[in-house]
Formats: structure tokens, C-alpha cells, sequence
């Protein structure tokens, strides 16, 4: 988010660079269970972002100090391939992929009901194979359809979404071009079932006004997010019934 305000995104017809309405999502495609050896696994393209969840567990914390008596403990690692941007990244954590990794821990951590596995550890890896701005946003929304599909229970699947300011105008979902000219960005993760927040982070600079506007149009992305959840997991369980799985997934959507 550079903030350079001069960089034109916004063309003389009210369309996007890449042809979208200021309120209109990237093309989203989603499918649960792609991994055999994962407990639970989903695949997300959105735009041109490419990113895979897949969640271990509930299996017993190590090292053992980690462990805490009376609920279970999230692990979450968010990396990107260093094949995932134009010019390669090196490979491994840096302090943004540690933050990120953190920041979607602590969001599942509101909604996994943690308090059945004492001493245990629900571990999420989140890969993203191509990335085109609004990682953190596709790869909570993937890491939280991956843990609906590995019948962890939940009160709520989280969907996320950002809407941020381009030419001064508030708009939904950027883009690379737009996170890199733009002028804000405000990714926001939602528990769709109870409407609670459980991420939220801004980049940038909104007004009070703007800042209203933003938030309102990426809880109505998320809710948009949701429903694509929801339609994999039932494809999901559609096509291959498991009858296990299909339990822990009672009501989390
Ligand atoms: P998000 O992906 O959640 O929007 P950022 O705002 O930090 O997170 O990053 C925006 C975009 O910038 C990423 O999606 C990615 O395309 C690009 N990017 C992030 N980190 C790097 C990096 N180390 N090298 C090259 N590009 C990067």
C-alpha cells in the first residue's frame, strides 16, 4: 500500500482495471477435501490468488510444555512458495508471514470450541501457491473451510474479506495493482453465524465516514464469502458422504 494517489484505477466508465464494479468480489473458487493425508483440506483460488489450508489434529500438543489442561492450542502457519510473487521470496518465515500466521491463529481460536480437547493441538498450514493481494483474507476463509471439513467443531465458519479506498473511492476486494496504488486497505474476518469480528487489520490512511463505508462493504463481502463456504462443504459431503466428518460440522456455517 503505497498510497501514490496519482495512478488512475478507477476508469472514466466507474469500472476497475480489471473490469469490476467498486462493490464486486474477484471471481472465487473453492472446493473442500483435496488432500488425502490431511485431516481436513480446502483449495481456494480468488483472483489471482491460489492458496491451500490443510488441518492436523485435534492430536496431542508438542513439545509437551505447550500443552494446556484445559482446552486445546491453535498452531497456524501462513507461508508464501517463493514461486507465489513476481520477484522470488525467500523461503522460509519472515516477520510479516510470522504475524499473519499469528493474527489467523487468534482468529480461530474465538470460534474452535477449544475446551474439549485439553492438551491437544489443532494445527492449520496455510500455503499460498500464487499471491494477488488479499492473502490473509483467502487464506483464513480456506483454513476455515479446511477445519469445517476436518470436523473440528465450531460455533461459526469464518469468512473474510477487505474493502479498502483507490482514487478516493471506497471499494470492495483489491487487487494487486490496487493494494500496491491504493490508498487503504481493511481486511476483516467475520464468524458468519454470530457476526462477531475476529479480524481485523488496517493498512493505510480512511476518514471516520470512509472507514464506516469500507467495514459495511467487507462485512457484506464476507457474508458473499460465506455462502461460497458453504456451497464447497456441501459439495463436499454431497459427492463422498462420511458420515464422521459431516457430524462435526453440524451448524457451523
Ligand atoms: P495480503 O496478501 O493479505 O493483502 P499484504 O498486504 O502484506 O497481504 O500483501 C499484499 C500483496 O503483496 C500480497 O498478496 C503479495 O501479492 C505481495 N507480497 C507480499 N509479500 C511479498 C513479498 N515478500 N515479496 C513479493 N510480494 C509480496
Amino acid at each position: 500500500m503505497s498510497g501514490v494517489g496519482n495512478v488512475k484505477l478507477i476508469g472514466d466508465d466507474g469500472k476497475r482495471i480489471d473490469g469490476r464494479a467498486l462493490n464486486e468480489l474477484r471471481p472465487i473458487k473453492m472446493e473442500a477435501g483435496v488432500l488425502k493425508r490431511a485431516e481436513g483440506s480446502c483449495y481456494l483460488e480468488w483472483g489471482g490468488n491460489k492458496v491451500i489450508a490443510a488441518v492436523y489434529g485435534p492430536r496431542e500438543a508438542q513439545p509437551r510444555h505447550s500443552q494446556k489442561v484445559d482446552r486445546a492450542i491453535v498452531q497456524c502457519r501462513y507461508n508464501m512458495a517463493p514461486f507465489s510473487v513476481d520477484e522470488r521470496k525467500r523461503p522460509g518465515p519472515d516477520r510479516r508471514s510470522i504475524e499473519l500466521s499469528k493474527v489467523i491463529g487468534h482468529a480461530f481460536e474465538n470460534v474452535i470450541l477449544l475446551d474439549k480437547y485439553p492438551k491437544s493441538s489443532i494445527d492449520i498450514f496455510i500455503e499460498v501457491l500464487q499471491a494477488d493481494a488479499g492473502t490473509r483474507c483467502a487464506g483464513l476463509t480456506a483454513a476455515s473451510v479446511a477445519l469445517a471439513d476436518a470436523g473440528i467443531p465450531m460455533r461459526s465458519l469464518v469468512a473474510a474479506c477487505a474493502a479498502g479506498r483507490i482514487n478516493g473511492k471506497v471499494c470492495l476486494d483489491l487487487c494487486k495493482e490496487e493494494d500496491n496504488y491504493g490508498d487503504a486497505d481493511l481486511p476483516i474476518g467475520v464468524a458468519a453465524r454470530t457476526g462477531e469480528i475476529v479480524l481485523m487489520q488496517m493498512d493505510g490512511d480512511l476518514s471516520g465516514e470512509e472507514f464506516d463505508e469500507a467495514f459495511k462493504l467487507a462485512i457484506e463481502g464476507c457474508a458473499k464469502v460465506n455462502e461460497i463456504q458453504r456451497q464447497a462443504l456441501m459439495n463436499r459431503y454431497r459427492s463422498e458422504p462420511q458420515p464422521m466428518a459431516a457430524e462435526g460440522n453440524g451448524g457451523v456455517c
